[in-house]
């Protein structure tokens, strides 16, 4: 096995078993803080000693979660409840929720009360980011966020661990966005399948291990000779395409995946947290300000249409796949426009709805291969 499929294979097992990845860091005496999507303060998680990981769902039955969620709450939140409240995340020493949208907003309560052993810090971002007193509320939720963070670790962060917090997030976002530019020239080696793991896996990381795999990754990709795919390459929109079957059925019609906007993936690493502009709590409400093209955050005349428009045109991208996960209020709202403004640009767009408890991919095989048929 080369380097290179050994990396690829390790971040792989990282997402079959992100439990094994949280024992590791224990097994260290580290404490580990987990994170709700979307845009967790993870930098002061990082500054304060301790390890941020991700939680994105996964494929469980749901039985103790319907006593707090209703059947119309997105099965990524399902999961999270179902796995806290049967123990999959003891040992985590908190969780962050950020209240971006209503689920999550229920989610905050839903989880103080029904997990008890894991203590939950909400964060709520402002929607309104062209007033200026938006950074100054911001900078007061970071405040309070590390307040809490401090009763776990009995120390509060200081300005140069954070300092340096920020140059490892800014350093993974670039290496992130190198990775997903460099595997454009090797969709041999890097399918759909593959690239979702590399995205993905950063959850389970410490961030700046994780750094050195993907450039180890990236390096290795440079070596070889580009490869000319023989397929079509689209572009992946909206909050996650999982499970691991839907990439699959994308690489059995030869389609490759050229860039994503999913908020599992791409969208985290668009925009850094500036180099200057004051302390570190006010340059990481700066880059909340600067985000942008997400359905989960309030932006004047809706510039994800055009955004994904020219991405298309970077990556060579003949499509986008829409991937609407179930019962998704925000991608929702957002769907009409981005259509919308695909179709203007003459750029075919297929909208499926993503569930990772799905276990029958039929009507998506078959609604995939007309979507092949229509990119000509
Ligand atoms: S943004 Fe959508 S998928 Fe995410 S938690 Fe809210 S409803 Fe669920």
């Amino acid at each position: 096995m080369t380097d290179l499929d050994q990396n690829i294979s390790m971040l792989q097992q990282a997402c079959a078993n992100p439990r094994e990845r949280l024992e590791h860091y224990l097994n260290q005496g580290k404490k580990v803080v987990g994170c709700f999507p979307y845009y967790p303060p993870e930098e002061l998680v990082h500054a304060s000693g301790m390890i941020p990981m991700g939680m994105w769902g996964g494929r469980t039955e749901w039985k103790l979660a319907k006593s707090y969620l209703p059947a119309f709450a997105c099965p990524i939140m399902q999961s999270n409840m179902e796995f806290g409240l049967k123990g999959t995340y003891e040992g985590m020493s908190a969780v962050i929720i950020p209240a971006i949208c209503d689920t999550l907003r229920c989610m905050t309560q839903n989880w103080r009360f029904g997990v008890p052993s894991i203590p939950m810090i909400p964060i709520v971002y402002p929607q309104n980011r062209t007033s200026p007193a938006s950074v100054d509320y911001l900078i007061s939720e970071f405040e309070t966020v590390l307040t809490m963070l401090y009763t776990i670790t009995g120390r509060m962060m200081n300005e140069a661990a954070l300092g340096e917090t920020i140059r490892i997030y800014n350093e993974h976002n670039a290496v992130m966005r190198e990775f997903s530019a460099v595997s454009v020239d090797h969709l041999d080696v890097i399918t759909p399948r593959v690239r979702h793991a590399v995205m993905k896996s950063a959850f389970f990381y410490e961030k700046s291990e994780h750094t050195a795999i993907v450039r180890e990754i990236v390096d290795a990709l440079k070596q070889q000779p580009a490869y000319s795919y023989p397929g079509k390459k689209v572009i992946l929109t909206g909050i996650s395409c999982e499970p691991d079957d839907m990439l699959d059925i994308l690489t059995e019609n030869q389609l490759a995946v050229v860039g994503d906007d999913l908020a599992q993936e791409m969208r985290q690493y668009r925009a850094d947290t500036p180099l200057k502009g004051g302390g570190g709590l006010k340059r990481l409400a700066l880059q909340w300000n600067n985000r942008y093209g997400c359905s989960m955050i309030h932006t004047l005349g809706k510039p994800r249409g055009g955004m994904l428009v020219n991405l298309c045109r970077e990556t060579g991208a003949q499509g986008v796949v829409m991937c609407m996960m179930k019962f998704c209020d925000p991608e929702e709202y957002d769907q009409p426009y981005v259509e919308a403004d695909l179709r203007q640009a003459g750029i075919p767009c297929l909208s499926v709805e993503v569930d990772q408890q799905n276990g029958s991919f039929e009507q998506f095989r078959t609604r995939l291969q007309a979507f092949c048929d229509m990119m000509g």
